[in-house]
């Protein structure tokens, strides 16, 4: 048996680490790109994209493995008719949408997605929800939020989508009792596995947000203590708050520190006992070590580089350093939310160059003058890096794959062993 560290409680702040601002062109993909996993996760829900034949290919190739015989998410196109004021697009998104209802009656939440174009022609796709909502009342709730590459990276999409939701959770009773609730999207079976570990706990009424159906999304008022499950939902935070909710501070459930840290977090905020919670824990944790423990081998030691894209890279980087004994030279992040990210910043190497947001021909040049065994970025650049004989890997992938918690910890750290292996065989 490992020892059990828990994470300290301790106020004392420590002192603020200092962060190298980029602010040039970035390599990253847009907001839409939520979608292909948010179209799983609530499965009543629609995404309609109001964008352009780039904003579907997008959509498509992204999702391409995956045929629905009622796909979950569309593109509206906006023609060059359109964008040239030529029609009323209110009118023909109206039609659109009119449309898809009725031969849709199971949808119950639409989601207006906003893209560039929708961006550069000012179409308000809030008053448009809103009007479109009144229009379907009682079958239909419509929403919306920006996935635009304008304003918005990769995973700020989920953020922006669950910050449009909020406002429609119901208020929690007044006086009752504090409710734990999830945040962020994650895999069913992965949710599965944390709310059990809840259950054993003893915490009894533990919501997910967002729910698997939109007539069960979770209430929220003072009472509501929340955990994010993602690191990349600061409007999101910031929505619940607003709505009296209280964020839990904890280390993302990555490996089996974090895990144990996040699951920590909710069991001090509930009173749970400690002995309790060390033996429900225990059996998790131990396969996470025992499941890691394969991988050390390859990645001690090793250095790594990641360039800025999910919003993941922070507490990945810590989990690789703390768990595994990489070396993370520089950790890039699209944003960097301080209070978020202050436990996982305090956990990582102290030589570690923290970076926010990107100047990609800059970042380019530290990562050719660093050559780390392992460099973690888009599609991209993957390949041209590759080319350069460094060995990649791609972020999306540590998006689209249940990485969280103590039974995924093994498959999370095999994410990063592989292209390392990979290149070792290639080499003989
Ligand atoms: S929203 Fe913008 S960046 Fe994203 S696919 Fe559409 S046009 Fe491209």
């Amino acid at each position: 048996m490992t020892a059990l560290t828990l994470p300290a409680s301790s106020d004392c702040a420590p002192a603020p680490r200092a962060v190298l601002r980029e602010r040039g062109q970035r390599e990253v993909f847009c907001g839409l790109t939520g979608i292909i996993w948010l179209h799983r996760k609530v499965q009543d829900a629609f995404f309609l994209v109001v964008g352009s034949r780039t904003c579907a290919h997008l959509l498509q190739s992204a999702a391409g493995v995956m045929v629905f015989a009622e796909p979950r998410f569309g593109t509206a196109i906006i023609e060059e008719r359109d964008l040239a004021g030529m029609v009323d697009c209110n009118a023909e998104l109206d039609r659109v949408v009119d449309r898809l209802l009725a031969r849709r009656p199971d949808i119950k939440l639409l989601f207006l997605v906003g893209s560039c174009p929708s961006e550069v022609i000012k179409l308000d796709l809030s008053r448009a929800a809103q009007r479109l909502s009144l229009k379907h009342t009682g079958a239909t709730r419509v929403l919306n939020y920006s996935g635009s590459g304008i304003e918005t990276t990769f995973t700020e999409g989920e953020d922006a989508c669950l910050a449009a939701l909020v406002p429609e959770l119901a208020e929690t009773t007044r006086g009752a009792a504090p409710e734990l609730m999830i945040v962020g999207a994650l895999p069913d079976v992965v949710e599965d596995q944390f709310l059990r570990l809840f259950a054993q706990l003893g915490i009894p009424r533990v919501h997910s947000f967002p729910a698997r159906r939109a007539g069960a999304m979770p209430p929220v008022g003072p009472n509501t203590r929340f955990l994010l499950a993602q690191p990349f939902l600061g409007e999101t935070a910031r929505a619940l708050e607003d709505r009296g909710a209280v964020r839990l501070d904890a280390l993302f459930p990555f490996g089996a520190e974090g895990t144990t840290a996040w699951l920590h977090a909710a069991a001090v905020a509930f009173g749970i006992d400690e002995m309790h919670f060390r033996a429900v824990i225990a059996p998790g944790r131990e396969r996470a070590k025992r499941a890691i423990a394969h991988a050390r081998d390859r990645l001690g030691g090793k250095s790594i580089f990641f360039l800025p894209d999910s919003q993941l890279e922070l507490p990945l980087a810590r989990f690789l350093a703390q768990e595994l004994g990489m070396v993370p030279l520089e950790v890039g992040t699209p944003y960097l939310h301080r209070a978020h990210m202050a436990r996982e910043l305090a956990l990582l190497p102290a030589e570690t160059v923290i970076s926010e947001g990107q100047d990609v021909d800059r970042q380019l040049d530290r990562v050719r003058a660093a050559r780390p065994d392992l460099t973690v970025c888009g599609l991209g650049l993957a390949n041209p890096l590759e080319a350069e004989g460094l060995t990649t890997k791609w972020a999306i992938e540590l998006v689209f794959s249940p990485i969280h918690g103590f039974d995924q910890a093994g498959d999370l750290a095999d994410l990063f062993a592989r292209p390392l292996r990979r290149r070792d065989v290639l080499k003989v």
